[in-house]
């Protein structure tokens, strides 16, 4: 029986900006995404019926509560499809931790089911059907780097990092997404990203300007909850970082290098303390 794997990768926040609140809850942001090379690998194959999900990883949910299971539904459902399938995802990418994994697995089963069915849709109509399953699905359908507006939906291919070093770094603590943009004040808000001094540096590659400008408005909220965020941070500067962050809602801190030894040499003094650091390049659309 055939079966389809794909990498799913995880992003990055190079910025991340909240605009305001919509009636239906959902906020508007505005943020530049980018991907990195730290993937889980997800396998799709046809089965006669129903859907079976298996992982290495204990922590994910295996029916309709994990994103790739829903995507399979919604694959099915769309196009009229009478199959099952059945998905196994090797995970790699830290759960719960601002990279996107689980809708980059959600992703990943709606590229390869196209593939495996050969239903024939464009990128951009799976992007469109992906927004039911999360806002971030659509960007991991679009890879590379974007600027992503409206819920996250709203995506703008970019120029992504190239030559770039990225250490993550997830401490072992659980963020709820949901509870961090609860307690945002956006009143309260001092500052905002530059997006547009972001967006021309990332044009440029001007991976110096892009380090000094790195800022994300959750942050400070998920710094309050749990300060050790703050202070990965400050051990990535102090790791030669040109520019450190929080990924997401966290509570992943990352820190950006030119120079791969400086890279490695942070990567392997934080993994001292913190067992999931990585250190990965930025993955753009055409890299091998
Ligand atoms: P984002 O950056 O989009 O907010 P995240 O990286 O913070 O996402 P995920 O790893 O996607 O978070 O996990 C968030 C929750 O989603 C977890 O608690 C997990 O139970 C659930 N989940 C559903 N499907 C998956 C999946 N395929 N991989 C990981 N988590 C999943």
């Amino acid at each position: 029986m055939q079966a389809i794997r794909r990498k799913a990768r995880a992003k990055i926040n190079i910025s991340l900006d909240v605009l305001g609140r919509r009636a239906d809850g959902y906020h508007e942001v505005k943020m530049i995404m980018q991907q990195v090379d730290l993937y889980d690998e997800v396998e799709v194959r046809e089965i006669e019926s129903g859907i079976v999900l298996e992982s290495d990883c204990g922590f994910i949910p295996k029916d309709q509560g994990n994103i790739a299971y829903k995507a399979a539904q919604l694959m099915l459902e769309k196009y009229n499809i009478h199959k099952g399938v059945h998905i196994y995802i090797n995970k790699q990418i830290p759960v719960a931790a601002g990279l996107a994994g689980g809708s980059t697995d959600g992703a990943a089963v709606m590229l390869a089911l196209n593939e495996l069915w050969n239903i024939g849709a464009s990128r951009e109509e799976l992007m469109t059907h992906s927004v039911a399953l999360g806002a971030d699905v659509p960007f991991c359908i679009l890879e590379g780097a974007a600027l992503a507006e409206g819920i996250g939906e709203k995506l703008t291919p970019i120029k992504g990092l190239e030559f770039a070093w990225v250490v993550l770094c997830k401490p072992n603590i659980c963020v709820s997404t949901a509870e961090v943009y609860k307690s945002l004040q956006l009143e309260k808000l001092q500052k905002h990203p530059d997006t547009d001094k972001l967006l021309i540096a990332m044009e440029n590659n001007d991976l110096q300007t892009i380090g000094e400008n790195l800022h994300n408005v959750l942050e400070q909220v998920t710094e309050t909850m749990h300060p050790i965020v703050k202070d990965i941070k400050r051990r990535m500067m102090e790791y030669n970082a040109l520019g450190s962050l929080m990924s997401g809602s966290g509570p992943t801190v990352y820190g950006l290098y030119k120079d791969y030894y400086k890279a490695r040499s942070a990567c392997e003094n934080l993994s001292k303390v913190y067992k999931q650091t990585y250190v990965v390049k930025t993955y753009n659309r055409g890299n091998a």
